[in-house]
């Protein structure tokens, strides 16, 4: 599986493996990819991907962050850092919607390693420069000294020792951590000394080499110390293995060569591959230093390869580098020159590599970004689909014209306070309003007109009406009242009142010499059989009501009807 996957590439799931992940819990797939992270980070890739498909099938969005992150740190492991990049960039974009500052914190510091990789410094000095700012917003010292750990590591790579130095030192003032986190600033510090000392011993400077080397020593021994005791195994085998180094370049090799072969042995036990690899390069170099050429090339000829194979060229080019200027010391000029053109060649092909994945990140980025506004589109659509169905929704059980309930909505009503009334927890009056004479103000006076006084006696129906009771038009110039409670005349009372008011009201407004009355028949929910016997009597009184003369109202009594 492992030989299957190129860096940038994704194992496409076949149809059969697709069907499988709907009942494969992502939960236990994105584990699973979290524990092969350091030590198969190949498979971690895969399994990272497979969570996706599957949070992607139940548009879960934390479970699918959490997907992209862990692909995004496996692709890291594999140095594809471009796909990283585009995986830990959907993470954040999820992250900063719900924000969650810790994880989007998480993300970009792991984004910001990426660019520094692919040698955008500037803007992995920004990225831990806003990781920094958001973990100091969650009162997070953790975060933000890892931050500052890492902003001193790009300063390293650019050769800036001084401001490398000045980041750990801020670090340093941060409230006391764990003994990893605390473990990690001091191997930082090491590295620091580490990598001004190499630079010398390129450049020929003995002295430099020895004094920092020194300083890199104790550094790593405090490290080691610090992480021992703690689970930040890989980090610890780093100490070890920059331990080990430090001493040889220090002329202790007796020391330094068994720090490094215990590391290297750790690594193996860990299974963590590419820090075995990095410690086996360490052992050859400086067993040829220490002029043990046979061994030391028979260990470097192997690492070299299996670096490449793992993504690793900067360290390979490294080692080349580091022999030539070895044999150039010892006059060994063909040798030197032999690994001066294997440096070259590696560091071109390394070169040529970022450069690729640069195109390829800005490729991503341009999809990101387009990404964003297709997700930004969809919000706003899915917006406007609720909106419309919630309309939809009240258009389905409101009357239009007077915003009251329509017949629709009043028959779900009734039914059930029917159904509670057979239950007798409830005594309701049922009104049947209708308007006299409508079709000679329709006539008279215009449709329009005819539309307002409809608008118009809903807002008197609207005020008169209790919390507790119910209005609803019917259609036409027909509106029916529940009112609860109608015991001991209170339902006549009410019936007087709408009356009352429709009289009462300023209806000339909406037309020269217009007067608008109604008439109303009124029944109780009394021993009743079905919910439409009910209706009959109301309408039944309405009949009475109109045929005494309208503007009136009727009571059902069950001998007059
Ligand atoms: P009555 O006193 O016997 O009730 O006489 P009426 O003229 O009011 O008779 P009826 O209630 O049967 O008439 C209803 C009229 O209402 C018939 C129809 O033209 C009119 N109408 C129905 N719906 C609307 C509407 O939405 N707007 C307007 N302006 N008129 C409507
Ligand atoms: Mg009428």
């Amino acid at each position: 599986m492992t030989s299957s996957v190129q860096p940038g590439q994704v194992e496409p799931l076949d149809p059969a493996a697709r069907r499988a992940t709907d009942q494969i819990d992502p939960y236990a797939l994105i584990e699973r990819a979290e524990r092969l992270l350091n030590t198969e980070p190949h498979d971690a890739v895969v399994f990272a991907l497979r969570a996706q498909s599957v949070a992607r099938a139940r548009t879960a969005d934390t479970l699918m962050a959490r997907a992209h992150f862990v692909a995004g740190a496996a692709l890291m492991q594999v140095g594809d850092w471009s796909g990283a990049i585009r995986q830990l960039s959907q993470a954040e974009q999820v992250y900063r919607a719900q924000s969650d500052v810790a994880a989007q914190c998480r993300v970009i510091t792991q984004l910001a390693t990426a660019c520094c990789e692919l040698g955008e410094y500037s803007e992995a000095l920004d990225g831990f420069a806003q990781a920094q700012k958001l973990a100091r917003q969650n009162h997070d010292a953790a975060s933000v000294r890892r931050a500052l750990v890492h902003q001193s590591a790009v300063h390293t790579m650019l050769g800036d020792f001084e401001a490398a130095r000045e980041s750990l030192r801020s670090a340093l003032e941060l409230p006391s951590g764990s003994a990893a986190d605390e473990g990690l600033v001091v191997l930082q510090f090491g590295l620091v000394d580490a990598n001004e000392g190499l630079r010398a011993a390129l450049a020929g400077d003995a002295a430099t080499v020895t004094r920092r080397m020194a300083e890199a020593e104790e550094h790593f021994e405090v490290a080691l110390e610090l992480l021992a005791g703690t689970t930040d195994r890989a980090n610890a085998i780093t100490a070890r293995t920059q331990l080990g180094a430090a001493r040889c370049w220090r002329g202790q090799f007796k020391q330094g060569l068994d720090d490094l072969k215990g590391a290297v042995a750790e690594a193996v036990r860990s299974g963590f591959k590419l820090r075995e690899v990095q410690g086996r390069l360490e052992l050859g170099f400086h067993l040829v230093a220490a002029g043990r050429e046979q061994e030391g090339l028979a260990i470097l000829a192997p690492s070299l390869q299996q670096a490449e194979e793992l993504g690793d060229l900067r360290r390979p080019a490294d080692a080349h580098e580091r022999l030539s200027a070895l044999y150039e010391a010892r006059g060994d000029f063909k040798t030197a020159l032999m690994h001066h053109k294997r440096y070259v060649e590696v560091k071109a092909r390394l070169d040529g590599r970022l450069s690729t994945q640069r195109a390829r990140l800005h490729e991503a980025r341009a999809e990101l970004q387009k990404l964003r506004t297709q997700t930004a589109a969809l919000h706003q659509r899915t917006h406007d689909l609720e909106q419309s169905r919630s309309r939809l929704e009240r258009l389905a059980l409101e009357d239009e014209l007077t915003g009251l309930a329509n017949r629709r909505a009043f028959t779900k009503e009734f039914e059930s306070w029917c159904a509670r009334a057979r239950g007798s927890a409830l005594r309701f009056g049922l009104f049947v309003v209708d308007i006299d004479g409508f079709k000679q103000i329709n006539d008279r006076f215009s449709h329009l007109t005819g539309d307002a006084v409809l608008r118009e006696l809903g807002r008197i129906v609207r005020a008169n009406l209790r919390d507790t009771d119910f209005a609803a038009r019917l259609g036409g110039d027909e509106f029916a009242l529940l009112v609860a409670d109608s015991e001991g005349g209170a339902a006549v009372a009410a019936v007087e009142r709408l009356l009352e008011a429709v009289r009462g009201w300023n209806w000339s407004e909406l037309g020269t010499g217009l007067e608008v009355t109604v008439s109303v028949g009124l029944c109780e929910s009394t021993s009743f059989g079905d919910s439409s016997e009910l209706i009959q009597r109301a309408d039944e009184a309405l009949y009475a009501a109109k045929h005494m003369g309208r503007d009136r109202f009727s009571v059902w009594d069950g001998d007059r009807a």
